[in-house]
């Protein structure tokens, strides 16, 4: 588990990464539960939305610590993340879902299928709408199957730090029209601005319930995982265009040393073997300043000194190989099945 810098130190060793979906059924509520039901308020918080939209910013604003992947390029957010906001009686589970676009590999299936899976689960879905961006047909087909589903969603515009309220509004009457919405929010996920006040409406459509996790836990992602995203994030910063196809972070090892240091293994996959130089650089000095630049990240995240060690592999298959769907909460789904 991922904990504030206050239990940080009492860390012993990474959690395993859960091959399970998460849903209300399998969640971790029987686990660490001091309040009664009754007295308390939990449940789950499905973020939806094109990608893009901010909502990996928008979780990290509310859990308040950087627990996502935020990035200008779309589609990185690939696992499912749970960020937990407990604030008075009330403890939401927010569930970042991963994309939701037409599927074109046999991945971004896997992709829409655990992001629709979480919307099942949840208790309040927010659907956010990047307000700044022209009307996109992935938000359409995302309110389409919503319609579809029968769910109604909290509509919450973002970016007004971009645009003036006043040119939201025909935006959100569209939105009403397509009868899926309950209540209109706007808000900027980047300066935080109406952020507040969502919060606190997303609270009272919580059920009463005994809450899910203990107050100081920020997220159950796998401190493993985590840094393995953030390795893949400098990936994608640091090549852009020149990111091989397929490219992707997978956690090998992790030791906690007696000094309280973390040793970390890591292994960048490349599809090709013409594609290992590229992540290597000039005498392997691309592949330093990835190590270096992740290094740094996970440490502050963790609280702890790391010690980062990559190793480039090529597997021509990673995408077919089903533990690693499994590892990332992802289930896999046969061609054209969704
Ligand atoms: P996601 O794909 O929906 O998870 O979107 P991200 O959270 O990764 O955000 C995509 C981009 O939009 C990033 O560059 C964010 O910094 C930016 N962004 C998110 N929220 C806001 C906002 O309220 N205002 C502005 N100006 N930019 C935002
Ligand atoms: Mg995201």
């Amino acid at each position: 588990m991922i904990k504030s810098k206050k239990t940080a130190e009492k860390k012993t060793s990474p959690k395993t990464p859960r091959a399970k979906k998460h849903s209300k059924k399998s969640s971790p509520k029987t686990e660490a539960t001091k309040k009664v039901a009754g007295t308390t308020r939990a449940g789950f918080v499905a973020i939806i939305g094109a990608p893009n939209a901010g909502k990996s910013t928008l979780l990290n604003r509310l859990v308040g610590q950087k627990i996502s992947i935020v990035s200008p390029k779309p589609q990185t957010t690939r696992m499912k993340i749970l960020g937990v906001v407990t604030e008075g009686s009330t403890q939401m589970a927010m569930v970042d879902t991963p994309g939701i676009f037409q599927p074109k590999r046999r991945l971004d299936r896997a992709m829409i299928a655990a992001a629709w899976a979480s919307i099942e689960d949840a208790d309040a879905i927010v659907l956010l709408v990047d307000g700044a961006a022209r009307a996109d047909d992935k938000t359409e087909s995302i309110t389409d199957e919503l319609r579809r589903r029968n769910r109604r969603v909290t509509l919450v515009l973002n970016k007004i730090d971009q645009v003036e309220k006043r040119k939201l509004l025909p935006l959100a009457q569209k939105f009403h029209d397509s009868a899926i919405v309950d209540d209109v929010f706007m808000i900027s996920a980047l300066d935080g601005d109406g952020v507040g006040d969502l919060q606190k409406h997303l609270a009272k459509m919580m059920p009463e319930s005994p809450w899910f996790f203990e107050e100081d836990q920020l997220s159950d992602l796998p401190s493993q995982l985590l840094a393995a995203e953030i390795t893949r994030e400098q990936l994608f910063r640091q090549l852009q265009q020149e990111l091989p196809y397929g490219a992707t972070v997978i956690p090998e090892a992790w030791e906690n040393r007696p000094d309280n240091s973390a040793l970390i293994r890591q292994t960048i996959v490349v599809a090709r073997e013409g594609h290992r130089p590229i992540v290597l650089g000039k005498g392997g000095t691309r592949i330093k300043s990835i190590g270096a630049a992740a290094r740094r990240e996970i440490s502050q995240f963790l609280h702890q000194p790391v010690h980062l060690f990559l190793e480039v592999k090529v597997d021509e298959r990673w995408q077919e190989r089903l533990d690693y769907y499994s590892m990332f909460g992802l289930e896999f789904v046969q061609n054209g099945k969704v």
